[in-house]
């Protein structure tokens, strides 16, 4: 061989190298933290990471975007399979789209509806989409039960285990140990406050007997509970020997899923070529920014209606440009009774360009002084697509009244507030879907008292309340929960 043969072929080597090299990267999706000092990582590792190391949250580095075509082909698809579609570009270099489909077909193909999130027409433009399909009957299912076999798939390749590890005012602690009581590679442990949940909340949560769940009825408030979880993830020895992992509202995965009902609701009324708005019921402002990235992904989407109860930061927000917490309220809307939308930091970076020192400039402020404001350049780009409505306890029954007498459609208390926020903003010559969040038979006195009817838990949790319940009592210390969890985890 000649020596100038042996350049050619070194060459050819480096350059095929180079081609792998630089296809690959571009192929996988990279995370990065909304505050910039954590180090961007691959869709595996954000989905069992959950917060990032310096605070911030994980956005993609961009958004994927599909064309007019795309979007268009896409109408045929049933729902496990346009999840797989919309997920794909995500999760690259994890998850292919075998991978995907399997996982979403194995989630979805035990929701109690063939539709899986079936659209309603309740008046001339508006539209109700029940999410309550799912096994806990909220719509935390539809992201929740693919994100548990996510976990599972993930795990059981690395040959890994994780201790996941929540705390719950209700339908997450429910959603979540639903959806990773089948999960072989982890344990998972959820904390409600003990006597302050509703009992057919804390049966959904107490009922599930499997060797990997455990509940803990902590003796305190949802606070309490919170803060505990929090130190338990602040303690770098614990974390690190249970390898702990959360899949809580701003888990990235959690989000990504939730885009795939905003694509199917707009699809079914004529998107792409249509535009369409979407009004949501909102505590952490993790559903209605799926409906932000639906956007930017290429779906025509008008506005993003939001409705909160009387714990009504996010409302005074688009009225003023000012964050500003206040004490919580309890509600017959108790999965939005929350003054800290943790998701809107996401909202945040964007608005700002993604300048990430300036997102922990004012997340700063926000923890210290309980209020941050943004400049009205920032203001007015979330104006532009985003408007709010509050209601109180009183109005929000009056709308379960109206919506009942008007359609014979009853909405539980979350999604009547939405449906409020869609009457009050909504433009009368675009379709609005209203999201409802969550099957009335969760929250039967309100309703009841609203309508008179007491709707009825489906036939799958019609024995809901003579199933028998396991969990463990105690004291509100961390160092109770450190041993509960030390010793429960050795057992396993
Ligand atoms: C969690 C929940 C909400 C709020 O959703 P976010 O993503 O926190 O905005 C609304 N309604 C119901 C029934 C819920 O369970």
């Amino acid at each position: 061989m000649k020596i100038f043969d042996v350049v050619i072929i070194y060459k050819l080597y480096l350059y095929t190298i180079i081609v792998k090299y630089s296809s690959k990267t571009e192929m996988k999706l990279k995370y990065i933290s909304t505050r910039g000092q954590a180090p961007s990582i691959g869709f595996e590792e954000v989905l069992l990471a959950g917060l990032a190391s310096d605070g911030g949250l994980y956005v993609p580095e961009s958004y994927p975007e599909f064309s007019k075509e795309q979007i268009r082909a896409m109408r045929s698809l049933s729902y496990a399979d346009l999840a797989a579609q919309i997920m794909a570009p995500f999760t690259q270099g994890c998850l292919d789209m075998q991978d995907l489909t399997e996982v979403s077909h194995q989630a979805y193909k035990n929701f109690s509806h063939t539709a899986v999130a079936p659209l309603k027409q309740v008046n001339d433009n508006l539209w109700v989409m029940e999410l309550y399909h799912g096994p806990t009957l909220a719509f935390k299912d539809y992201a929740m039960q693919v994100v548990g076999r996510m976990f599972d798939k993930v795990l059981k390749r690395n040959n890994k285990r994780v201790t996941i590890v929540g705390a719950t005012s209700g339908d997450t602690g429910s959603a979540a140990i639903e959806a990773c009581k089948v999960c072989e590679n982890l344990n998972i442990f959820i904390l409600h406050p003990y006597k302050r949940i509703s009992e057919v909340q804390r049966r959904q949560m107490t009922t599930t007997i499997s060797p990997n769940v455990f509940n803990i009825a902590l003796e305190g408030t949802f606070d309490d509970c919170q803060s505990i979880v929090k130190s338990l993830f602040a303690d770098d020895v614990f974390h690190a020997r249970h390898q702990l992992s959360a899949v809580n509202s701003i888990n990235w995965a959690r989000i990504m899923v939730q885009i795939v009902y905003y694509f199917r609701a707009a699809l079914a009324l004529g998107a792409p070529d249509r535009e369409v708005s979407f009004a949501v019921p909102t505590g952490n402002f993790g559903n209605i920014f799926a409906g932000y990235v639906a956007k930017r992904m290429g779906l025509p989407i008008k506005q993003l209606i939001l409705g909160s109860n009387e714990n009504d930061i996010l409302p005074r927000f688009l009225e003023t440009g000012v964050m500003q917490k206040r004490q919580v309220k309890p509600s017959i809307s108790p999965s939005m009774d929350i003054q800290v939308s943790s998701n809107f930091e996401r909202l945040l970076f964007e608005v700002l360009d993604r300048n990430a020192q300036e997102v922990s400039r004012l997340m700063e402020n926000f923890k210290y002084e309980e209020n941050y404001s943004v400049p009205p350049e920032a203001l007015n780009k979330i104006n532009s697509l985003f408007s709010g409505l509050r209601c109180t306890d009183r109005e929000t029954k009056d709308e379960i009244e109206k919506v009942y007498k008007m359609s014979g459609e009853i909405l539980d208390p979350h999604s009547a507030i939405g449906f409020a926020a869609a009457e009050k903003h909504a433009r009368k010559d675009i379709p609005c879907i209203v999201l409802a969040t969550a099957d009335p038979a969760k929250f039967p006195q309100p309703v009841h008292q609203a309508t008179g009817v007491v709707p009825k838990l489906p036939e799958e949790l019609s024995d809901l309340m003579t199933r028998r319940e396991s969990f463990t009592v105690l004291p509100n210390k961390l160092e109770s929960i450190k041993y509960f969890i030390e010793t429960s985890n050795r057992k396993v």
